[in-house]
């Protein structure tokens, strides 16, 4: 993937006779490097043109007023959406999510973020590009506002830190005590799976092997969600240090950040960083510890696909693959990248480890629940007042949630994501803990103005776009329940195409392979149960749309000419 990246920035799109010559160079076929390309956002097969300018297509763009956007960047440059100018200076893409949601309206150009865009504004970056301004240095820097609840005490996450102040750690304890410590404090995986940590690192442990690896998923794609993004901002060093921990406890010698490519301009500064962790001893060869170790990090840049949030899909891609999850015969801390042992944790889940050890296992068992112990980080956007980043103890009301969030007038909470969970007031007593509302960490909130199908709408697209479309449930069903809501929306639908989304949501969630296709269809299914007044008023009972041609009828009178006809032969 780091050749067609050099190719993609170089020409500005992969050719023909880069395709062939790259497949020869690898060994492949043509047919499988065609496959992987075009599998991916980003990957240009025709000139992208010189900037390329990306407009996130996620609801809270559009309720941020993303049309508008588009209009004035297509005035601007002078071309439609999709399409690079004649001189192929400029080119204008859609995209999924870019992890801007608290700054939106906002856009990549060249991979570097332009945030709270008005029409004004995007006439003065498109003039000083023309008068040869490189998009990195009129580019803004975006920082998210940071909110700890219930006091800036129990922050886990954001408080100051002093790099290296927990690696001395790795002198006092052994790979297991460390193990044994992650899976005391009960962390789980946060990237909204949940899986145990520790229980995951002692899997790898204990499968012998000449190299294992440990991989941060930075891929996070849920739209509404750009918490890791704004820990790899604010606080890189927890995130290398936990790295560190995590190889030391499986014995892996190499790790690898997959890095999204919408955080493409967080590299260099990641490559700074563990450039100083390697001149200071912390990564490189036999790093000072109990036992110790060699182990270094590099940065693997995604390239646009929502499903490699998913580990076995992350795996193939940084592969070289297409980005498709495998059947979980054999898990990746058996067999994982290049078929070795392999630990994949989410950016949060590694930050949490030195956190842990530093403040203590049972300090950290003090805060949340019994289940969720800790803090979780909730990235708010939406129709509130205080969008940004906010540090909760897991436990918290959703009700106390909500107003500090200053959200009014509130008519749906997508939590965790378009595969999460659909909240209506009947939910706003709930707590949010691993015993209750789990969440990976998008929270976007929709006030009464907001039209729920053109929301669900937004979502299905999605879902139909990123399913990678291995198996037929996800890729076929996904694709129909999107008709279905298109029918509910131009009001075709009847009675029968409601029972339909619930058959067919369940053959979707039962059969699909991965995560992506067992969630997709969620909160559709939650909006049909928490709000049928806004289905059954977009019933229609009196159309002829779903009236289908009845053969049988049309040929009844036939059929009795017919029968008169052969009655004197009889
Ligand atoms: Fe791909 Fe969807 Fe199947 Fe997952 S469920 S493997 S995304 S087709």
């Amino acid at each position: 993937m780091s050749v067609l990246w050099d190719v993609q920035r170089k020409k500005r799109f992969i050719s023909h006779d880069d395709m062939t010559k790259i497949s020869q160079e690898f060994n492949m076929s043509r047919m499988e490097l065609e496959g992987v390309v075009t599998f991916y956002h980003f990957y240009h097969r025709t000139d992208c043109g010189k900037y390329t300018i990306y407009i996130n297509e996620c609801v809270i763009s559009q309720y941020s007023g993303r049309n508008k956007i588009v209009e004035a960047f297509e005035e601007a440059i002078g071309v439609k959406m999709g399409h690079v100018t004649a001189d192929k200076m400029f080119g204008l893409f859609k995209s999924p999510c870019i992890g801007l949601s608290d700054q939106e309206p906002a856009c990549l150009i060249n991979f570097q973020p332009f945030t709270h865009l008005t029409p004004y504004k995007i006439k003065d970056i498109i003039s000083q590009i023309r008068n040869g301004k490189k998009a990195f240095e009129i580019c803004d820097t975006p920082k998210s506002v940071i909110q700890y609840k219930p006091s800036i005490d129990k922050t886990v996450f954001f408080k100051p830190y002093v790099p290296y102040a927990t690696l001395s750690f790795l002198e006092k304890y052994n790979p297991e005590e460390i193990i044994e410590k992650i899976k005391k404090s009960k962390l789980a995986g946060r990237g909204g799976a949940f899986f145990p940590t520790g229980l995951k690192w002692q899997f790898c442990h204990n499968n012998k092997a000449d190299q294992k690896y440990i991989i941060c998923n930075a891929d996070e794609g849920e739209p509404g969600t750009f918490k890791d993004r704004v820990l790899l901002e604010e606080h890189p060093e927890l995130l290398i240090e936990g790295m560190i921990f995590a190889a030391y406890s499986v014995g892996a010698s190499i790790g690898a950040i997959y890095l999204r490519a919408e955080y493409r301009y967080l590299k260099q500064k990641l490559e700074k960083l563990l450039s100083k962790y390697r001149e200071d001893g912390k990564l490189g060869k036999e790093i000072l510890a109990k036992i110790p170790f060699d182990f270094d990090i590099y940065i693997h840049l995604g390239a646009g696909a929502y499903i490699c949030g998913e580990e076995t899909a992350l795996i193939h891609s940084m592969e070289g693959k297409r980005g498709e999850p495998s059947t979980k015969e054999v898990f990746p801390v058996e067999k994982g990248f290049n078929d070795k042992p392999t630990v994949v944790n989410n950016v949060e889940t590694l930050c949490a480890v030195p956190r842990i050890l530093e403040m203590g296992v049972d300090s950290w068992l003090a805060l949340g629940t019994d289940k969720t112990p800790g803090t979780k980080l909730l990235s708010v956007s939406g129709d509130c007042e205080k969008k940004g980043i906010y540090e909760i103890e897991w436990g918290m009301n959703m009700r106390e949630f909500i107003n500090l969030t200053g959200a009014k007038d509130i008519k749906m909470i997508q939590f965790s994501g378009p595969s999460g969970e659909l909240l209506s007031e009947i939910d706003f007593d709930r707590n949010i803990s691993g015993e209750d509302l789990q969440c990976g960490g998008s929270v976007m909130i929709f006030d009464n103005k907001r039209d729920l199908l053109h929301i669900l709408k937004n979502y299905s697209n999605f879902f139909v776009e990123e399913s990678c479309g291995i198996c037929v449930p996800c890729r076929t069903g996904n694709f129909l329940l999107n008709k279905k809501i298109n029918k509910l929306i131009l009001g075709h639908a009847e009675e029968k195409d409601l029972a339909d989304i619930k058959e067919w949501s369940k053959i979707i969630k039962t059969t699909s392979r991965c995560g992506l296709g067992q969630s997709s269809s969620n909160s559709l299914n939650d909006a049909m149960k928490k709000f049928p007044e806004i289905f059954k008023q977009r019933l229609s009972e009196n159309t002829d749309f779903n009236k289908a041609f009845n053969l049988e009828k049309a040929i009844e009178e036939y059929d009795n000419i017919i029968n008169d006809l052969s009655t004197p032969y009889e």
